[in-house]
């Protein structure tokens, strides 16, 4: 166990996760979508929020459960289901022919999206195992599986190794559904998943196989995308997948469902003190104050995830007030102004993400203060930070 596990330090900064405010966003977008199965995805820490904390509660609330890498599925395999309810278990990412040993034992299903399979077929052949696998095609996003055109081709090879593979799922993934208002390359993509299905049938593959292509934004705004199911990745964390998508639901539905971000970022002041007129703050002195200044010295930076790009132009908040970052955020602190907050003392807590009194930072506004979206913000806070789950009110 490494020095980052264990035992919560004493003085560091900490998120905390509302289990409320993810069920919640997960029955909004149920409701939004209707799907057959209701997908959520996990990869990258639950979007930087916290695996171990969230992947609980969705083997819990969804149908299928996506990740990247195969140790973060075989982990949430060893986590009890609840209600003898087993989760279908998905790796979306790249995997090896050792992992692809240890998930057909774990009876978790991986996406094919190149030649890794080869390697995965000898390796499963000795052991006597089958592998459930869903095919990836590419239908205009240039990243995983075969481009339109050679689906035919592509799946007669894979259709040659039905001795160690089940083939369970068809599916493809969006390239420009967040950007635009409208939605016809997305829907020439499904038009492409659907030429996919075509050759599915034609090369003799399971009958019915599982059809996906949905991500949040999709399953918001493409009722045609959303086929056997979704997969829901930035929505469930309370976050809208763009300004444009919420526009789209608006144009579509009428009204928009409220949303509620799952994670408050907090962190207790190492000092506060006053920095006299004309003193200096931060590294490259690029702050200087125009008078007495209270500041408050926040020990988190860059390498918790906090942008450097924030640098002389953020904001936190503190008792409902905000305090501008001043100077440049370095590795492990962050100067701000608390001269505004009154009553400051010789502590105070602020949140650089999420809700304090009646004020909120939304992670679009850290992401527009750093050039950056939403999704890079949440994903980059560091796996050391401490994280916990907030009681359910009523408890
Ligand atoms: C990340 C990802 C998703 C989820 O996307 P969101 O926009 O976060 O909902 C879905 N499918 C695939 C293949 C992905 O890589």
């Amino acid at each position: 166990m490494g020095p980052y596990q264990g035992k919560r330090p004493e003085r560091s900064s900490w998120i905390e996760l509302s289990g409320e405010a993810f069920a919640h966003n997960l029955q909004v977008l149920r409701e939004i979508s209707a799907p057959a199965d209701f997908g959520v995805v996990l990869k990258g820490n639950a979007y930087g929020h916290g695996l171990e904390q969230l992947g609980p509660l969705a083997l819990q609330l969804a149908d299928t459960v996506y990740v990247i890498e195969p140790r973060e599925a075989l982990w949430l395999r060893g986590q009890a289901d609840t209600d003898g309810r087993t989760v279908r278990l998905v790796v979306l990412g790249a995997c090896g022919p050792g992992e692809a040993v240890e998930l057909a034992r774990a009876g978790i299903e991986v996406a094919i999206t190149g030649d890794d399979h080869l390697q995965w077929a000898e390796a499963l052949k000795p052991h006597g195992l089958r592998l459930k696998v869903h095919v990836h095609v590419d239908t205009g996003l240039g990243r995983e599986g075969p481009v339109r055109g050679g689906y035919e081709a592509w799946m007669r090879t894979l259709a040659a190794h039905t001795d160690v593979f089940d083939f369970v799922g068809l599916m493809t993934h969006l390239a420009n559904t967040e950007d635009v208002t409208e939605q016809d390359y997305a829907r020439e993509q499904v038009a492409g998943l659907r030429e996919a299905l075509q050759a599915w049938k034609l090369v003799g593959l399971p009958d019915d196989p599982f059809v996906h292509a949905a991500a949040s934004a999709a399953s918001m705004v493409l009722p045609s995308s959303r086929l056997s199911g979704v997969r829901c990745g930035i929505a469930a964390y309370g976050l809208w997948p763009s300004t444009e998508t919420r526009i789209g639901l608006k144009l579509l539905a009428g009204t928009l469902p409220e949303l509620h971000p799952v994670m408050r970022w907090r962190v207790r002041s190492q000092i506060v003190k006053t920095v006299p007129e004309g003193g200096f703050i931060g590294y490259g002195c690029t702050h200087r104050c125009a008078r007495d200044t209270t500041v408050a010295v926040l020990p988190v930076g860059y390498f918790d995830g906090y942008p450097r790009r924030l640098s002389n132009r953020g904001h936190v908040l503190v008792d409902g007030h905000r305090c501008p970052v001043l100077g440049r955020v370095m590795m492990n602190h962050l100067i701000v102004d608390v001269t505004e907050v009154p009553d400051v003392g010789d502590e105070i807590v602020a949140t650089l993400l999420g809700t304090d009194g009646s004020e909120v930072l939304r992670a679009e506004q850290l992401a527009d203060w750093a050039d950056t979206i939403n999704y890079e913000i949440v994903t980059r806070l560091g796996q050391h930070l401490w994280r916990v789950v907030l009681p359910t009110s009523g408890e």
